[in-house]
């Protein structure tokens, strides 16, 4: 073990002293140290057999949508259903001021659905409006802890990608609404040439954000995009 990573176990050991872990959805105690209780466990919906390319579950190998406009991400997984109790793990992280909760969610997707050998995480960038508004980045903390927590310690993108304009929040938008409203708005560097990106986001409804940055990192010479997000919503 590196000196670092035993810092961090003894840090990660005292904290959990201090503060006994704690279901992110319900609050009572978490079993071993888990992200969720035994209860609430049992609740998160996996994600049923879909579309091999955005995840819409259904009985098509690759959905209609696809067919007809393929999109720029290579594939979606998710750690669950959106409902339950995932879904107000997600909420207290983003609307509840409790960004400390991206440490265990992140850490239980990268159990859930671990990344590749050898690929560099990178999230969807926040809207600045609600980053001052919020005072953080859940999509960037979920990174960080996602990466931390897989075995295979993938490197972290932090600066990959940006926004290049301010959008509108996709809730209560049409599909062809969430398309238009942030199409174009993101660009990526030149550190995700030739690498396999890992896209990280909490919430995967429609793709039209995961595709107009998937878009992005296609165009920076990323080599395949995966994208990652702690839910599916349909
Ligand atoms: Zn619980
Ligand atoms: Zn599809």
């Amino acid at each position: 073990m590196r000196a670092a990573d035993l810092a961090r176990a003894v840090a990660g050991a005292l904290l959990d002293l201090v503060y006994p872990p704690r279901c992110a959805a319900c609050g009572e105690p978490a079993p071993d140290g888990g992200t969720f209780c035994g209860i609430c466990a049992e609740a998160v919906d996996p994600v049923p057999a879909g579309c091999g390319r955005c995840g819409l579950p259904g009985p098509d190998a690759i959905c209609g949508g696809c067919r007809r406009s393929a999109p720029a991400f290579d594939a979606v997984r998710a750690g669950g259903l959106f409902g339950g109790p995932l879904a107000e793990a997600i909420h207290a992280l983003k609307y509840g001021g409790r960004p400390a909760l991206a440490r265990p969610l992140g850490r239980w997707l990268a159990e859930v659905v671990p990344p590749a050998a050898g690929a560099l995480v990178v999230s969807v960038p926040l809207a600045r409006g609600r980053r001052i508004e919020r005072g953080y980045d859940q999509a960037a903390l979920l990174a960080g802890a996602y990466a931390r927590g897989a075995p295979s310690r993938p490197a972290r993108g932090r600066a990959a990608l940006a926004r290049t304009r301010e959008t509108r929040a996709q809730v209560g938008l049409s599909r062809e609404e969430r398309a238009r409203n942030v199409a174009g708005a993101f660009a990526a560097t030149g550190a995700v040439k030739g690498r396999d990106v890992v896209l990280l986001d909490d919430v995967v409804t429609t793709g039209a954000t995961a595709d107009a940055a998937s878009l992005a990192l296609r165009r920076a010479g990323a080599r395949s995009i995966v994208v990652v997000a702690l839910a599916r919503a349909e």
